[in-house]
């Protein structure tokens, strides 16, 4: 099911080095491609707020009322509290651990503020600070991703942000707001600010701000495609986290592998959607073949066969053939997976040596699924090789950070003929004499 791309022989240490960059399976319609397409939709939503808002959601989410009158964008609160109300126990069972397990990182995770006194008198604090307003994004086109709730919200809390929006898609088969999971989550996280608006009209809406929603400083979350593309043409008009869009695993494996276990977790990414990323790497001709007969058996026993079929034949999937684990960890770095997978002897040790991922996964016992839900880590992360250097959704995507510089006279007096000289050498005169000033009288 997966095509085969053989790299054996042409490794940096081989003398016949391969350009990784074009021989690793990328997606063929890209981010930058999605641009074109999204641009439209974010200048309308600019110059035409929510009237562009609604159109776009009649058009890419059919919602539109009985009575051919428009839905609203704004989800009340009684519509939340009654999705939390009639939530199954065992969904609010398993979305209170993931948000304990997530809010125990989090709080660990917190930095406070660096106090450095570089001379006498001399003090410099290294200060953090929330974001003051943040825009979060919940995918449900494909799925309703409440995981996604608890991934965005609960880094953005422990940071202490202030004023938290959140948007999902709207859903024809409910009433035109979004899935009661995703609303029930929110209800259960305090999040009262909810819109149901979806795709690059919601980046858009947060972006520049319209009707109820007013603009925010940051938009985090993960999302399809055109939600990715929106972030990349609106960086600058908000921060953005990074762009977390269709999902990806490689999983690098030798022959101690559970050829079942490969299997299902290349499975369980491909069932995100037709456009996400499964690549096996390894140097066993044994392993490719033991993980082929696995996903032919496995794919047909599970319910999203189609999409997930689509997923694992696209240009996007692939088993890549290396001669060693030195090439392995090699091909790792160069693709920058958003999830990575290491199935082999020592796999802490081999985990060691991997720079550019978005989270790994340690041994057989860390499946990409349990990080997508419960397992303290965030799920939110960067694709499309953008874990070379961008990083995965947490608190410190919330948290800015300002020096804040506190000098006495006679600590200012101290260096004063430094600052005069660099300034001169700059020929910015005006700066050292905004100096020597203070010291005239
Ligand atoms: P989504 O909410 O991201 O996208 C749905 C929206 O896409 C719709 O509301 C619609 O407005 C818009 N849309 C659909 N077709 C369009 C078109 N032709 N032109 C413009 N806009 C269009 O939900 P989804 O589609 O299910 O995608 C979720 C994605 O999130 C998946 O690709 C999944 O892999 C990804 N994901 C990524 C991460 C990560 O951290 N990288 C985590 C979880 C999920």
């Amino acid at each position: 099911m997966l095509r085969r791309i053989d790299l054996r022989g042409g490794s940096a240490r081989s003398g016949a080095p391969v350009d990784l960059a074009a021989a690793l399976p990328r997606a063929e319609f890209d981010v930058e491609a999605a641009t074109h397409q999204v641009r439209p939709i974010v200048e309308a939503v600019r110059t035409r707020g929510v009237e562009a808002i609604v159109e776009f959601s009649e058009r890419f989410d059919g919602v539109r009322r009985d009575d051919g009158t428009p839905v609203g964008i704004t989800v009340p609160r009684e519509a939340m509290d009654e999705a939390l109300a009639a939530l199954d126990p065992a969904v609010r069972a398993g979305l209170e651990e993931a948000i304990a397990r997530l809010r125990a990182t989090c709080e660990a995770e917190l930095e406070s503020d660096v106090v450095t006194a570089v001379a006498d008198g001399a003090v410099i604090t290294h200060r953090k600070v929330p974001v003051q307003r943040v825009g979060l994004y919940v995918p449900g086109g494909v799925a309703p991703l409440v995981s996604s709730v608890v991934m965005n919200v609960v880094p953005a809390q422990v940071a202490g942000v202030p004023s938290i929006a959140l948007a999902s898609p709207p859903q024809k088969t409910h009433g035109g707001l979004p899935e009661p999971t995703i609303l029930a989550a929110c209800a259960l996280l305090g999040v009262d600010e909810v819109y149901a608006v979806g795709g690059a009209q919601a980046v858009a809406m947060f972006g520049y701000g319209a009707g109820p929603c007013r603009k925010v400083d940051l938009v985090t979350g993960p999302g399809n495609i055109y939600v990715t593309a929106a972030k990349r043409l609106l960086r600058g008009v908000v921060g953005i986290d990074s762009e977390a869009g269709p999902t990806e695993v490689m999983v690098l494996a030798d022959d101690t592998a559970d050829p079942a276990y490969v299997a299902a977790d290349l499975i369980s990414q491909a069932e995100h959607g037709t456009t996400s990323a499964s690549v096996l790497v390894t140097p066993s001709e044994q392993l490719a073949d033991d993980v082929a007969a696995e996903l032919d058996k496995q794919v047909h026993a599970t319910r999203h066969t189609e999409r997930i079929v689509t997923a694992l034949t696209a240009q996007q999937s692939a088993v890549v053939l290396v001669d060693d684990l030195e090439q392995g960890v090699e091909v790792a770095n160069a693709y920058a997976a958003e999830h990575l997978e290491i199935h082999t002897a020592n796999a802490s040790e081999v985990a060691a040596r991997v720079v550019n991922a978005g989270a790994v996964f340690v041994g057989p016992w860390a499946p990409v699924s349990l990080g997508d839900y419960c397992a303290g880590s965030n799920h939110v992360l960067p694709t499309a090789g953008c874990a070379c250097h961008s990083s995965g959704l947490s608190v410190r995507a919330f948290l800015k950070s300002m020096h804040v510089v506190d000098y006495s006279r006679a600590a200012l007096e101290q260096v004063a003929g430094h600052v005069v000289t660099l300034a001169e050498a700059e020929d910015l005169p005006a700066h050292g004499a905004a100096v020597t000033v203070r010291f005239a009288r």
